[in-house]
Protein backbone atom coordinates (compact mmCIF):
# COMPACT_ATOMS: atom_id res chain seq x y z
CA UNK A 1 0.00 0.00 0.00
CA UNK A 2 1.41 3.21 -1.23
CA UNK A 3 2.35 5.69 1.98
CA UNK A 4 -0.14 8.79 2.00
CA UNK A 5 0.96 12.08 0.78
CA UNK A 6 2.36 14.24 3.88
CA UNK A 7 -0.13 17.32 4.70
CA UNK A 8 -0.02 20.21 6.49
CA UNK A 9 -1.19 19.09 9.91
CA UNK A 10 -0.89 15.73 10.05
CA UNK A 11 1.51 14.19 12.98
CA UNK A 12 4.77 12.43 11.69
CA UNK A 13 7.44 11.17 13.67
CA UNK A 14 10.98 13.19 13.60
CA UNK A 15 14.15 11.70 14.35
CA UNK A 16 16.25 13.86 16.99
CA UNK A 17 19.72 14.16 16.73
CA UNK A 18 21.38 11.52 19.66
CA UNK A 19 24.99 13.11 20.91
CA UNK A 20 27.85 11.83 19.07
CA UNK A 21 28.96 10.52 22.37
CA UNK A 22 25.76 7.91 22.34
CA UNK A 23 24.81 9.64 25.88
CA UNK A 24 21.39 10.57 24.20
CA UNK A 25 20.04 8.41 21.93
CA UNK A 26 18.68 9.40 18.50
CA UNK A 27 14.58 8.86 19.32
CA UNK A 28 11.33 9.47 17.73
CA UNK A 29 9.72 12.69 18.39
CA UNK A 30 5.76 13.41 17.77
CA UNK A 31 6.14 16.73 15.19
CA UNK A 32 2.92 18.60 12.95
CA UNK A 33 3.39 19.19 9.62
CA UNK A 34 3.86 22.95 9.03
CA UNK A 35 4.08 22.77 5.49
CA UNK A 36 4.72 20.80 2.36
CA UNK A 37 6.84 22.75 -0.29
CA UNK A 38 6.35 22.48 -4.02
CA UNK A 39 9.62 21.59 -4.59
CA UNK A 40 12.75 19.33 -3.12
CA UNK A 41 15.32 21.40 -2.60
CA UNK A 42 18.20 19.10 -2.66
CA UNK A 43 19.78 16.61 -5.09
CA UNK A 44 19.44 14.60 -6.56
CA UNK A 45 15.56 16.10 -7.11
CA UNK A 46 16.58 19.78 -6.61
CA UNK A 47 13.77 21.48 -8.56
CA UNK A 48 11.68 18.35 -9.15
CA UNK A 49 8.18 18.34 -7.70
CA UNK A 50 7.71 17.00 -3.62
CA UNK A 51 7.23 13.80 -3.79
CA UNK A 52 9.54 12.89 -7.26
CA UNK A 53 10.72 8.86 -6.24
CA UNK A 54 8.74 8.86 -3.08
CA UNK A 55 11.58 11.85 -1.70
CA UNK A 56 9.58 14.54 0.46
CA UNK A 57 10.47 17.26 2.19
CA UNK A 58 7.79 19.05 5.23
CA UNK A 59 8.39 21.59 7.70
CA UNK A 60 7.69 20.30 10.88
CA UNK A 61 6.58 21.71 13.97
CA UNK A 62 8.32 19.06 16.73
CA UNK A 63 6.90 18.21 20.04
CA UNK A 64 9.67 17.73 22.49
CA UNK A 65 9.20 16.89 25.85
CA UNK A 66 11.51 19.94 26.95
CA UNK A 67 9.41 22.16 23.97
CA UNK A 68 9.00 23.33 20.56
CA UNK A 69 10.85 23.20 17.99
CA UNK A 70 10.44 24.78 14.14
CA UNK A 71 12.48 22.68 11.20
CA UNK A 72 11.71 22.94 7.65
CA UNK A 73 12.77 21.28 4.96
CA UNK A 74 13.23 17.51 6.73
CA UNK A 75 13.63 15.02 4.43
CA UNK A 76 11.64 11.40 4.28
CA UNK A 77 13.74 8.65 5.39
CA UNK A 78 12.73 5.46 6.33
CA UNK A 79 15.90 4.83 7.87
CA UNK A 80 15.04 6.54 10.57
CA UNK A 81 17.81 8.87 10.59
CA UNK A 82 18.64 11.91 13.02
CA UNK A 83 16.90 15.06 11.18
CA UNK A 84 14.68 13.15 9.03
CA UNK A 85 10.80 11.97 9.54
CA UNK A 86 8.61 8.89 8.50
CA UNK A 87 4.94 8.07 9.11
CA UNK A 88 4.43 6.62 12.47
CA UNK A 89 4.52 2.75 13.01
CA UNK A 90 0.97 1.43 12.09
CA UNK A 91 -0.80 -0.68 14.24
ZN1 LIG B 1 9.22 6.70 14.70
Amino acid sequence: MPEPRPSVGRIVHYVSYGTPGGEYPSVCRAAVITEVPEHLTAEPFDGCPNGTDGQWIAGLAVLNPEGFFFNRGCAYSEEQRGGTWHWPERV
